[in-house]
């Protein structure tokens, strides 16, 4: 019998910040019919700004742990914002990888990509074989193995994607506080052409069947769950597990405003359960209050418990979108992500958007003669 080594959190009162980046998609004509240009841009690598609809002469300006501009590529929103997360998987710890956002700003583009231009998943998985294998030809004695799992989050239930049913998952905690899902489907994958395989075919299922089915997947978390499992291969057989959550979340807009009815809205307020409560558990581990941290109130939170503050790794990239037509679901994400803002009496000039744009000073500096307001 392997004797298991408890790797989650085990009650100790010690939790990590989630670190927050946000990626601004490229500008796209046909997302903005009446052409008036982006109302949102970066400033450098951790600030943005965005104008400020109650008074055209004031932005709000945004700083984050870290801002990745239009031009940023696949390859580099990977290796600031996730592969220095990846060592982790290999010794117990867990990690997550969160794409928040309005629809049509990018989570999908981010986490999946496309075969071109492929985004975070298929390049977190190909370096965890990475280093499993550099693992391996260490020979430090311990044998190592991966499974992944896909599942759903829809209306609050959970369901699994390997092998569609529409029966609600029920997540559970082990005596070490880790969070599984019993009837959960856990693929075994020995290379990355295995991995593609099995996902490939899932996602796409998901994401490009019909128009009531896009409506679905911006409607419900898409979970993907890669495990490794280490073991000693002498006695006394210690294990490791170490979990890695990539996960591309419903659209963060606002249902009240799209005027949804019946079903629907009951969908959006599902949604806004989880998303919501998620917002509450981030605020909560990053405002370090000390109070509960209200995990056990959605689904996603719950399942993300062991893999979310504590111990564990991750981090949101919240998307956004730089079109008018985005701009109250873009103040709202930027709202709900940033570490702080900060009004500026300095109207959004159009003229300079081409050109690199000031290092933003510090706000003791420009206190002066802005106002300063506290998120
Ligand atoms: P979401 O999943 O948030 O609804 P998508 O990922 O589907 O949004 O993105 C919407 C559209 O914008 C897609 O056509 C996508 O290819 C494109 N897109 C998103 N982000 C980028 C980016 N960084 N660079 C180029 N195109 C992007
Ligand atoms: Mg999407």
């Amino acid at each position: 019998m392997a004797q298991r080594v408890p790797t989650a959190d085990t009650g100790a009162k010690k939790t990590s910040r989630v670190r927050v980046a946000v990626r601004l998609r490229p500008y796209m004509e046909k997302e903005d019919d009446k052409a008036e240009g982006p109302c949102v841009r970066g400033l450098d690598s951790q600030n943005l700004e965005i104008i400020n609809w109650r008074n055209a002469t004031e932005t709000v300006k945004y700083h984050f742990d870290a801002f990745h501009d239009e031009q940023t590529t696949q390859q580099g929103v990977f290796l600031a914002s996730v592969k220095p997360i990846l060592p982790h998987i290999l010794t117990g710890q867990n990690g997550s990888v969160l794409a928040y956002g309005p629809t049509g700003a990018g989570k999908t583009h981010t986490m999946l990509g496309s075969r071109e231009q492929p985004g975070v998943i298929p390049r977190a998985v190909k370096e965890v074989f990475n280093l499993l294998r550099t693992q391996e030809e260490a020979q430090d004695g311990w044998g190592c193995s991966l499974t992944m799992s896909y599942l759903e989050i829809y209306n609050e239930k959970v369901l699994d994607l390997l092998s569609p049913s529409t029966q609600d998952l029920p997540i559970r905690e082990d005596k070490d506080r880790n969070i599984l899902i019993p009837g959960l489907t856990q693929t075994p994958l020995a290379s990355f052409a295995e991995f593609d395989q099995h996902f490939v075919p899932a996602s796409l299922n998901r994401t490009t069947a019909s128009t009531k089915l896009n409506q679905r997947s911006s409607r419900s978390h898409a979970i993907l769950l890669i495990k490794v499992v280490r073991t000693q291969r002498a006695p006394p057989h210690r294990q490791q597990t170490g979990k890695l959550y990539l996960v591309d979340l419903a659209g963060s807009e606002d249902n009240r405003r799209t005027g949804n009815q019946g079903l629907r809205l009951k969908e959006s307020g599902a949604i806004n359960l989880s998303l919501f409560t998620l917002s509450k558990v981030v605020d909560s581990l990053n405002g370090g209050t000390g109070a509960r941290v209200p995990y056990r109130d959605s689904k996603l939170t719950r399942l993300l418990q062991d893999s979310l503050g504590g111990s564990s790794h991750s981090v949101m990239i919240t998307n956004i979108a730089p079109e008018y037509s985005y701009y109250f679901d873009t103040f709202s994400a930027l709202n709900f992500a940033a570490k702080s803002k900060l009004i500026v009496n300095k109207p959004f000039v159009r003229e300079t958007l081409t050109v690199p744009v000031p290092q933003v000073k510090r706000p003791r500096e420009e206190a002066e003669g802005d106002q300063l307001r506290k998120k």
